[in-house]
């Protein structure tokens, strides 16, 4: 089981901003900028092009309602969209609001984001996913 699935279970608590049958979002634990978003499928699979077509692209249209909810909730110029998956061996997309390219830094992160902060953020984004 990996670590976003334990998180999935409830057995490891997280900021959650939206979920639905088949997939889930939540803030990053240290993030690269305020309101920094990972959206992940339930079902286990490591390497996201690994996931089969119609999951994927299912997955994209849950990260886009994500995303609006972030920009709304956090305005910004865009909300950055990566891959990376070389920590964790479960499939996520990185959600980032962007002013500036140096929002999506991933080697300078938020060292102990605040906490009461990171759950402000996660409501406010929750209330503004449709
Ligand atoms: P990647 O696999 O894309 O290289 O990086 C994994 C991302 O997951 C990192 O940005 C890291 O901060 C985040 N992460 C790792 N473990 C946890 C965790 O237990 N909870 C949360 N919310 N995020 C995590």
């Amino acid at each position: 089981m990996t670590i976003f699935s334990r998180i999935i279970a409830g057995e490891i608590p997280c900021y959650k901003v939206a979920e639905n049958d088949k997939f889930f979002a939540f803030l990053d634990i240290n993030p690269v900028n305020w309101g920094h978003t990972l959206v992940v499928p339930k079902k286990e699979e490591d390497y996201i092009f690994d996931i089969a077509d119609e999951d994927l692209a299912e997955m994209m249209v849950f990260a886009k309602k994500v995303a609006k909810g972030i920009k709304k909730a956090l305005p910004c110029r865009k909300v950055g969209v990566t891959v990376l998956g070389l920590e964790v061996p479960h499939a996520h997309i990185h959600l980032v609001p962007l002013q500036k390219e140096g929002d999506m830094d991933f080697k300078s992160k938020i060292d102990n984001p605040d906490a009461e902060k990171m759950k402000e953020i996660a409501e406010a984004i929750a209330s503004n996913i449709e």
